[in-house]
């Protein structure tokens, strides 16, 4: 490999239910970039680590309640048996090792760009009411939720994040510029799209929009994209509004 060349960012999912991938990654630009080699995939089937001739992988929860916990033992056999040959036992900030749970940190644009600037991601599902502590604690997993709300196992989120983060290896999405463009890159929801025919059911094109005059079009898509975050996400706009006063040294009764 000379030095402009990247080597393919490496996945690896280690999971119950290694048949459900790619699954939807194969299909479409992350199933193309897959297929054009921009990006690998390994599955680890978490069973086969089980120790017993019942292949068990789970337990019932000390304490009491209902539900089973992931044993330790089996997890950290199947993430001893993915962790490349050259990286410690926390797996390295490079390559890190991700579980996914809905007690994780939620996943944003910023942390998909920064794992898409690293060598790959592995990525663990949990299943039953999640995974044994001690196993994320020893490895130093990293817990990452994709919203709030249950999903009844880990591939589906998974299958979320890896999407996120492939879509911005370099050249999987054709355009640079959509992805600048995007909800999230400016700390704002993007702004509204329309298309072809320019009137639909008797409803018009915003005027500015077929203009023909590209300042008029970047200031409504900016207003837009300010009006959408300001009414849909307050949180995300009490952030952009202090990020605005920030850069331009402004007190913020005048802004
Ligand atoms: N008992 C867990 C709790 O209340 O936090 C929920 C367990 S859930 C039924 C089973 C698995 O689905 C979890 O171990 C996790 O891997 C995955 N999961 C569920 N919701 C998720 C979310 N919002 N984000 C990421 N992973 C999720």
């Amino acid at each position: 490999m000379d030095g402009n060349e990247r080597a393919a960012f490496a996945v690896t999912v280690l999971s119950l239910f290694p048949e459900m991938f790619p699954g939807p990654l194969g299909c479409s630009l992350a199933g193309k970039a897959l297929a054009d080699g921009a990006w690998s995939l390994e599955t680890v089937d978490i069973r086969l680590f089980a120790r017993d001739k019942h292949r068990t992988v789970d337990d019932a929860p000390f304490g009491g309640g209902a539900g089973m916990v992931m044993r330790p033992d089996v997890v950290d056999a199947a993430i001893e048996a993915s962790r490349p040959a050259d990286q410690g036992a926390d797996q390295g900030e490079d390559k890190p090792l991700i579980y996914l749970t809905p007690r994780g940190r939620v996943l944003d644009q910023g942390r998909a760009r920064e794992l898409a600037r690293g060598r790959g991601v592995t990525v663990l599902c949990g299943r039953f009411e999640g995974v044994d502590q001690r196993v994320l604690d020893r490895r130093r997993v990293e817990e990452v939720s994709i919203g709030d709300f249950v999903l009844s196992g880990g591939e589906p989120a998974a299958i979320v994040l890896i999407d996120a983060v492939v879509r911005l290896l370099p050249g999987v999405v054709g355009s640079a510029r959509s992805l600048e463009e995007e909800s999230f890159e400016r700390g704002l929801l993007e702004y509204p799209h329309y298309t072809r025919p320019r009137v639909w059911e008797g409803e018009e094109v915003p005027e500015e929009l077929v203009s023909g005059h590209h300042a008029r079009v970047r200031a409504w898509r900016l207003e837009r994209a300010e009006a959408a975050t300001r009414d849909r996400r307050p949180d995300l706009w009490a952030r952009y509004r202090a990020g605005i006063v920030k850069k331009e040294g402004l007190d913020d009764e005048h802004h």
